[in-house]
């Protein structure tokens, strides 16, 4: 079960130490409290976990201070949306993610040099984009290929970040001991930025690496739908993440396995944004780069790149995860798929047009339907 608390209920109020008093009657069951910063509101939310059925949902609805008690059935009961109105948004370095933001995370598949890392963020600042994605730690399909430069690059690299105000890097990570070295970089170098962990889609099913995530609370994550998996398997692996404490949590859509999406590396999953917003709580962002796997251009003259993204932001994706490189044909990792950097200002007209779309139509129908 779900308790929601009515909006001015804050955990100091009495309301709601009362309600854990009530709650005492229940041992075996866990209680959670989720406080999030909701789109127009605060959402302090207790959760029931463990056999619920001897709680009365009429009871726990009069008692003072609760909006609303929902009976959970579903698997992934903390992310799940299970009919309430309300998002798990975040803040984060000051900047928002919930299911009416929108953000751009251009940047290297893999941080290979201090000039191309560095160029990168002076023209994201140019271009007013504070968000970035860079890979230190690669999963490669060849033990021989780059694995990208690990923590040797951190320091480097957040130092760069913080002089060009990059306020947030996506990282991935590929196991627990990642998540340290990156705290330690942060530590050595004063925090000149925050860090974003990434779950890349081969570790989607990882349950310790995901619960290590789930288990600190510093670092929000964005999770990759595992490109093998069905969206149930993915969103309960979400759940892992979730119910070690960490909510922080974007949804990332990038395209999943099959040979029925050749020519492109893997067939584009982005009709399922707005699935994911009405059965989870979370952001969703959309990742147009590895499932196209070059920069192809249609007959139209758009890269499918383009394209796709078109197809995730005007179906409401919340942010965009995309791969730029200075200099593309020496990129160490994902190069054929890396849009040149001089044309992030033109990719990011694009994406705003498409945004502006998206929000104009979403008015339109709400006005015109009921
Ligand atoms: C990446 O973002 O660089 C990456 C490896 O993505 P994915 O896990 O989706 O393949
Ligand atoms: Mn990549």
């Amino acid at each position: 079960m779900i308790i929601i608390m009515e909006p001015h209920v804050t955990q100091e109020s009495s309301e709601f130490k009362s309600l854990l008093k009530y709650l005492e009657r229940f041992p075996h069951l866990k209680i959670k409290v989720m406080e999030s910063k909701g789109v127009t509101r605060n959402v302090l939310e207790i959760h029931l976990i463990g056999e619920d059925y001897m709680v009365s949902q009429e009871e726990i609805e009069s008692l003072p201070g609760v909006e609303k008690a929902i009976k959970v059935t579903t698997k992934y009961r903390l992310i799940g949306r299970h009919g309430i109105l309300s998002d798990f948004g975040f803040e984060y370095k000051g900047i928002q993610f919930n299911q009416d933001t929108f953000h751009i995370f251009p940047g290297l598949c893999a941080v290979d040099t201090y000039e191309n890392t560095e160029v990168i963020f002076k023209t994201l600042k140019e271009n007013n984009v504070y968000c970035a994605r860079m890979g230190a730690y690669k999963p490669r399909t060849s033990p021989y290929d780059f694995q990208g430069h690990g923590k040797e690059c951190l320091p480097w690299l957040f130092d760069l970040a913080g002089k060009y105000d990059i306020k947030i890097i996506v990282m991935e990570v590929l196991a627990p001991y990642h998540i340290d070295e990156i705290k330690e970089a942060l530590d050595l170098t004063g925090h000149p930025c925050g860090v974003i962990l990434q779950i890349g889609t081969r570790n989607a099913q990882n349950f310790e690496l995901l619960k290590a995530v789930g288990r600190q609370k510093e670092f929000p994550v964005l999770y990759k739908r595992g490109y093998g998996l069905a969206l149930e398997e993915s969103l309960n692996a979400v759940e892992y993440i979730a119910s070690e404490g960490n909510t922080n949590i974007i949804f990332c859509l990038r395209g999943v396995r099959t040979h029925l999406g050749d020519p492109h590396r893997n067939l584009v999953d982005f009709a399922h944004v707005p699935v994911v917003k009405r059965l989870t709580r979370l952001p969703v962002c959309i990742d147009p780069s590895h499932p196209i796997g070059s920069r192809v251009k249609a007959p139209d003259g758009i890269r499918d790149i383009y394209h796709v993204t078109a197809q995730g932001v005007i179906v409401g994706a919340n942010a965009v995860l995309v791969e730029f490189h200075p200099c593309p044909e020496k990129a160490l990792c994902d190069g054929p798929q890396a849009i040149p950097l001089n044309e992030l200002p033109l990719y990011l007209e694009y994406v705003h047009k498409v945004r502006e779309t998206y929000l104009e139509l979403k008015n339109l129908v709400n006005e015109k339907s009921s």
